[in-house]
């Protein structure tokens, strides 16, 4: 049996019976099969000797249930490490950062308490998923729509307390700043409510997001505080009118008054969504796998390669895509405003649900065309000519438009499968299990054209020099800001392949940092790293840590705080191969 750092194995084979109790026995998992799924499979900072080790894993039902496995666990020291659904992809997945935790996995915590189609808000438990609550409120009818990040699969206070992102408009796409009230287990298993009053004498709770008193909600986001069971979330009415529309930036030399363009319609409130704006390599990796054949052994595309497949799928430098909602009124205004602005430097397509589903309808048509090879030519030359795109691009128009109204899927989950030995499925995606090697890095720079495009200039030769395909999305945080968003794809299989892979998150996260672009979130390879510069803010944390947490049993070493305990993690060593 593993047992946690520092903790008796005798001590904590009496914990583990006291859960058993509170729990039930089928729900305390210590076999290895069922603890191999709490593992961070994305990462190359692991491997066999240096994976993560999980002592145990406890699936509770109730908020009450956690209380009493706090106790427990601040009783004889025993490390906690608390995940809602434990996707977050490409940031650390189910794993703990420190080795040797217990996990505390709130999936069964799954229920939708309530849905307030008036005040237009939900109140939820951890385990429900955006897929989850999609299905609920479109199966009962409510008029309410959700905000959901891609893939839809991961947890709605998982995802809050990460700061993760979504597509529609503010706050809704903020998905900490969506949230109204949450229910917390404090490390001493007591229970507390944010806003000053409990929901048993306020009537405010979900709806005011204040409270009364010093704002203390942040405090529980990317740290490691408390465990949240409950969350009120707020959700957008269905508006009245809807248009999704994409925009191709027509040459590299505009990208920087693109940006400064979209920074201007978003302060003006023209443009409230999420812009997600991607780059070639980006958008190729939507459309394809890594074409290992002719690439002779190369882990990266030759610069040939690259414009050959931007030239076979039509693909432009940048092209991002966004939403207006509100009355038809308000859209159409908008949309002229939008052309003003942006169309000297590219090409837009607005679309409705009804022209999306002729998009969809011709499209189909098209592919059963070109399966037939005299007509082949001709219906790519009536695409390329005439619409001037491709088939393969066109068609990511209708997820884009879907997730802009909040209909979670998984399309955009593809890219994951880039570097992947195994052939992406076209449903029922599972990087995890299917081998996808990926990290992102995601600096937030101040949204003008100069920043952005400072922090791709620190990015690209990076990429070059460590022999991997320049992959940045954008994605419009706030009018003010912009998180650029780095991915590293790497094969799993080849060991020299995840080292350099290493090395590179390792040398962009630092080049970022020391140009001024802190990351929004972090990964937990990047955890012990984040306050090496600002050990008073460091100290800070530590402090309210010990108030809160004396004995350090929840999730250690999570965003560098508390992490004094024993680990048995790799250190920080990615050594850069020589050129
Ligand atoms: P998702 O599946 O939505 O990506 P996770 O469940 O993996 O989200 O959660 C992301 C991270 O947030 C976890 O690693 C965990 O440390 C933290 N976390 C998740 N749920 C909670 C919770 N209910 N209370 C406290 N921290 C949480």
């Amino acid at each position: 049996m593993k047992t946690p750092p520092g903790v008796d194995p005798e001590v904590f084979e009496s914990a583990l019976s006291q859960w058993r109790e509170t729990i039930g026995e089928q729900w305390v998992f210590t076999g290895d099969a069922d603890l191999d799924l709490y593992r961070d499979a994305y990462t190359p900072f692991r491997n066999e000797e240096t994976e993560i080790v999980v002592a145990a894993a406890l699936a509770p039902e109730t908020a009450e249930q956690v209380q009493q496995i706090m106790r427990v666990a601040n009783r004889h020291k025993i490390p906690i490490y608390p995940i809602s659904t434990g996707r977050n992809l490409a940031y650390g997945g189910s794993a703990p950062v420190l080795s040797g935790s217990v996990v505390l996995d709130l999936k069964r915590l799954n229920r939708i308490l309530e849905v307030n189609e008036r005040n237009a808000y939900v109140l939820l438990e951890p385990g429900v998923s955006y897929f989850d609550l999609y299905r609920h409120l479109r199966d009962n009818g409510y008029k309410l729509w959700i905000d959901c990040p891609d893939p839809g699969w991961g947890s709605l206070i998982g995802n809050s307390l990460e700061h993760g992102a979504g597509y529609t408009v503010a706050p809704h796409r903020d998905h900490f700043d969506s949230h109204c009230g949450m229910e917390i287990v404090l490390p001493d298993g007591s229970l507390i409510y944010t806003g000053g009053y409990p929901p048993s004498v306020s009537r405010t709770w979900n709806v005011h997001k204040w409270g009364v008193g010093p704002y203390l909600e942040g405090l529980f986001t990317q740290s490691n505080f408390g465990i949240v069971t409950r969350m009120g979330i707020w959700l957008m009415p269905e508006p009245e009118a809807y248009r999704s529309f994409t925009f191709e930036l027509r040459d590299e030399q505009y990208f920087p008054a693109v940006i400064d363009a979209l920074r201007r319609l978003a302060l003006d409130g023209v443009i409230d969504c999420a812009v997600h704006m991607l780059n070639d390599v980006c958008m190729l990796t939507i459309l394809s796998q890594y074409p290992r054949e002719g690439s002779s052994g190369e882990t990266c595309l030759s610069e040939g390669m690259l414009a050959a497949l931007r030239r076979r799928y039509m693909i432009p430098p940048w092209s991002f895509a966004a939403a207006l909602y509100g009355t038809s009124a308000q859209i159409r205004v908008n949309r002229r405003l939008i052309r003003r602005a942006l169309g000297p430097y590219g090409r837009m397509m607005f679309f409705s649900d009804q022209s999306i589903a002729g998009l969809q309808w011709g499209l189909r048509l098209l592919k059963n065309v070109k399966s037939l090879p005299p007509l082949r030519s001709i219906a790519d030359s009536i695409l390329r000519g005439a619409v001037g795109a491709s088939v393969e691009v066109l068609e990511t128009a209708r997820p884009m438009h879907a997730y802009f109204k909040g209909n979670p899927g998984e399309y955009f989950g593809r890219y994951a499968y880039f570097k992947s030995d195994t052939a992406r499925p076209d449903r029922d995606l599972d990087p995890a299990r299917d081998g996808c090697g990926v990290m992102w890095l995601a600096p937030v720079a101040p949204c003008t054209g100069k920043d952005v495009t400072q922090v791709l200039d620190i990015g690209r030769p990076l990429f070059q020099k460590f022999g991997f395909d320049f992959w940045a999305a954008l994605l419009l945080d706030s009018p003010r800001s912009m998180i650029i968003l780095f991915s590293i794809f790497y094969r799993k299989t080849d060991a020299g392949e995840a080292a350099r892979s290493r090395a590179l998150y390792e040398a962009l996260a630092a080049a970022t940092l020391r140009a001024g672009y802190p990351q929004y979130r972090t990964s937990i390879a990047y955890m012990d790293r984040l306050w090496q510069d600002v050990p008073d803010y460091q100290n800070l944390l530590e402090k309210i840590k010990t108030a809160l947490d004396p004995a350090h049993v929840i999730a250690p070493g999570r965003y560098g705080i508390g992490s004094s305990g024993s680990t048995t993690r790799e250190p920080w060593t990615a050594t850069i191969p020589s050129e």
